[in-house]
């Protein structure tokens, strides 16, 4: 080897690497394997509902409990909160006085869907369809002729809760929206993209055999006649379900070298399963309480009573106080003010195809660790939560120290747009939050791209921040 001349050694000292995190991996076996468990769990929960029972699953496993059967909480509780089966929170309670703020890390389990309308079957031309509104920020072109499931919950007036999940399982009928042939395109084709597939036109197919020859509208009887079989329910009780279209394609290891994951749904459940397992793999019982929170309705603004501006939370904080026997007057405030959080949720990911809508210096790299976004927010940090400079370093710290590797990035040029988490809710109670996440390829197509990589030092650089 060459020696190094001067300026190639000043420049080690000064400048920040960016680097391939793949080059300083020892060994691959460990993030592959993780990231084997990570599929497997893509593919037993597509919804916020289904993840938020395989969560309590993975929870309840190590240990944890509901905090209702607790009567008094002490350091090494385990405890969890489900919230009408949508969202989550959990906690392990640490050795510090929880005065002084708890370390929190949470993320979101709603991702972009089709939901069936509440009158949603009809049949026109011998066909019946579900109609649907789409939920989150879609590009509706992307969401026709793909395979899709449905998943939900229906439930009658007596309160009987019928639970539906079709089109997963290889036995299963998938479902589609049909689009458009070439041949017949001409005037779709001029349409801007944008307003190529109408949302009044996200109908999914799901029949064409009539029930009989002689009653109007037989295919939509026929299609009923089998939901009733199937499921004991009839066309009034779709009134109170909630089903949801997800694509009905399995998560995959991607690419020749198996470095990426393709699958649905990964913003933001790449940082679910990362928080938990971390959270869950924590043995010894940490300084700070540590709290995760599992969220419904991030992308349509986080409103609502499952959604993380919702008081919720606040409830499962007060009651940990309540429960540890410290609560007094303005408790929780102080807490919050005291505490710190990573907001656990996905970042744009540098597309070189796309690379005019990023700042090359300033974007997020598959494959060069965890993703920080000091703020959020767009075209001039409106409406960001923008983290304190004392905080970054704080958390630059943690990573540093246990090796971790991070990257410090922002969502898009400046004029192009940007985006939002739950971080500026927790922002706005006094802690001091930084967005942390994974960066992703087609967020919120139907099959969005991640690293393994990421994916494991997420994992990593969550259980750093909660050990320390
Ligand atoms: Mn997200
Ligand atoms: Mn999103």
């Amino acid at each position: 080897m060459t020696e190094k001349n001067e300026g190639e050694m000043l420049k080690e000292r000064l400048f920040n690497k960016k680097e391939n995190g793949w080059l300083k991996v020892s060994s691959k076996e460990d993030i592959f394997n993780y990231a084997k468990g990570y599929i497997n769990f893509m593919n037993r929960a597509k919804t916020e509902r289904e993840i938020v029972k395989e969560s309590k699953k993975i929870a309840e496993s190590n240990g944890f409990k509901d905090i209702n059967e607790y009567q008094t909480l002490k350091p090494g509780d385990k405890i969890y909160y489900v919230n009408r089966e949508k969202s989550m929170y959990l906690a392990i309670i640490g050795k510090e006085s929880i005065e002084n703020g708890v370390n929190i890390i949470g993320a979101h389990a709603d991702s972009p869907r089709l939901d069936l309308k509440p009158n949603p079957l009809y049949e026109d031309g011998e066909l019946a369809y579900f109609k649907t509104h789409y939920y989150g920020g879609i590009k509706k072109y992307q969401w026709t002729t793909i395979p899709l499931s449905i998943h939900g919950v229906i439930v009658k007036a007596n309160g009987e809760k019928v639970e539906v999940n079709i089109g997963e399982s290889e036995e299963d009928p998938i479902f589609t929206i049909t689009d458009l042939l070439p041949h017949l395109a001409q005037d779709q084709m001029e349409k801007k993209l944008k307003n190529g597939i109408d949302g009044e036109d996200l109908n999914l197919l799901i029949g064409s055999i009539p029930y009989c020859d002689n009653v109007p509208e037989a295919v939509k009887l026929n299609v009923l006649n089998i939901l009733n079989e199937k499921y004991g329910i009839t066309e009034v009780d779709f009134l109170s379900s909630e089903l949801e279209l997800v694509p009905a394609m399995k998560c995959r290891s991607m690419g020749f070298d198996e470095s990426l994951v393709a699958g649905y749904g990964q913003d933001d459940k790449i940082c679910v399963y990362t928080e938990l397992t971390a959270l869950v793999d924590i043995k010894e019982v940490p300084n700070r309480t540590a709290v995760c929170i599992i969220a419904d309705k991030e992308e349509i603004g986080s409103i609502g009573n499952t959604g993380m501006e919702s008081h919720v939370f606040d409830a499962f904080m007060a009651e940990m106080l309540d429960k540890l026997g410290v609560n007094k007057p303005n408790l929780l405030e102080k807490v919050f003010c005291n505490s710190k959080m990573l907001s656990a949720d996905v970042d744009a990911g540098f597309d070189p195809i796309y690379a005019s809508v990023s700042d090359r210096n300033n974007a997020g790299y598959v494959g060069r660790g965890i993703s920080l976004n000091k703020y959020t927010g767009a075209r001039g940090k409106s409406g960001a939560s923008d983290a304190n400079a004392e905080f970054v370093a704080e958390v630059r710290h943690i990573f540093e120290k246990n090796d971790i590797k991070y990257q410090i990035t922002e969502l898009g040029k400046v004029d192009v747009g940007g985006g939002g988490t739950i971080a500026y809710i927790l922002a706005n109670k006094g802690v001091d939050v930084i967005d942390c996440g994974v960066p992703v390829l087609s967020m919120h197509a139907p099959y969005e791209v991640t690293s393994k990589l990421d994916l494991y030092e997420a994992y990593k650089g969550y259980k750093a921040f909660w050990k320390e």
